[in-house]
């Protein structure tokens, strides 16, 4: 059973040679045959240095952008054959997302960001209040719901972030960078936070980081990009003792 399937994903950015990543076999793409499953329930990480194609893939599988070539399935459903209707549905109830830079929306309380995807799909302002209030709780801020994000220190505003993307309870959760903002103990903490949620929501995870150490610490499975290919994939434990 899978949660997300990658086949072959090409991706070329425009026509524009300073798209493409340019080396000395000339002009390649910035994702180029990238093929992998995301297990459900597993917590899959890619991992690369900066401009390694990560964000690229991601975007794809979110719906953001459209591969060049290759197939992509995401909780059951084929992204080559999906309307932009059906892709804005699915980021809405299917995928919840995880940002760097938390991307809350700063005139709205804690309780408001988290309610937020649930007033977007039309919820009663009831419902919309006690599921972000569960939410909320779920993340350890209770107490804070009538606080601004300014108000809240970086790993707190994370902890927001984190609510309000599984407040519409995704089959799939996309998270990029979310902790590499973050001081060094606060990223520990927050690391240790997004284990014990997994633990209890088994959710079926892409997390992108260019932090080695992270994804060995956090993944079942990593897919290691490098020039817009994967050139290994493997549990912590292969990639540790064959690297
Ligand atoms: P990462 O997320 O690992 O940093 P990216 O997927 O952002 O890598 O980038 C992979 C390559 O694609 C890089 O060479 C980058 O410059 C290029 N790239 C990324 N986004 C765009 C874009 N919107 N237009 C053109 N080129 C892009
Ligand atoms: P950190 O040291 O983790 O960055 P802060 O020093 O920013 O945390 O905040 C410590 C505590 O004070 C947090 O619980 C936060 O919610 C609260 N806090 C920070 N700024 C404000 C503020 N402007 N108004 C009310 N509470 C605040």
């Amino acid at each position: 059973l899978y949660g997300a399937k990658a086949g072959e994903i090409v991706k070329k950015y425009g026509q524009n040679i300073n798209d493409d990543i340019i080396n000395k076999n000339g002009l390649i793409p910035a994702a180029r045959d990238v093929s992998f499953d995301v297990r459900k329930g597993e917590i899959f990480v890619i991992m690369g240095l900066s401009g390694s194609g990560k964000s690229t893939i991601l975007r794809c599988m979110t719906g953001l952008i459209e591969p060049t070539m290759g197939q992509l399935t995401v909780s059951g459903k084929d992204l080559g054959t999906a309307s932009r209707q059906d892709l804005i549905g699915m980021r809405r109830k299917v995928m919840g997302m995880v940002f760097q830079d938390f991307a809350l929306l700063p005139h709205l309380t804690v309780l408001d960001n988290v309610a937020f995807p649930l007033k977007v799909q039309g919820k009663s302002r009831a419902e919309r209040h006690a599921k972000a209030r569960e939410m909320v709780e779920l993340v350890g801020l209770e107490g804070r719901e009538a606080y601004l994000p300014h108000e809240l220190s970086g790993g707190q505003q994370q902890r927001v972030g984190i609510a309000r993307s599984l407040t519409t309870e995704p089959e799939i959760w996309f998270l990029d960078e979310p902790f590499s903002a973050l001081d060094p103990l606060i990223r520990a903490e927050m690391q240790d936070e997004f284990l014990r949620l997994q633990n209890l929501l088994q959710k079926s995870i892409v997390f992108v980081t260019h932090d080695f150490d992270e994804a060995i610490g956090l993944a079942d499975r990593i897919a290691i990009m490098a020039g817009g290919r994967v050139v290994q994939i493997g549990t912590p434990e292969e990639l540790i003792t064959n690297p």
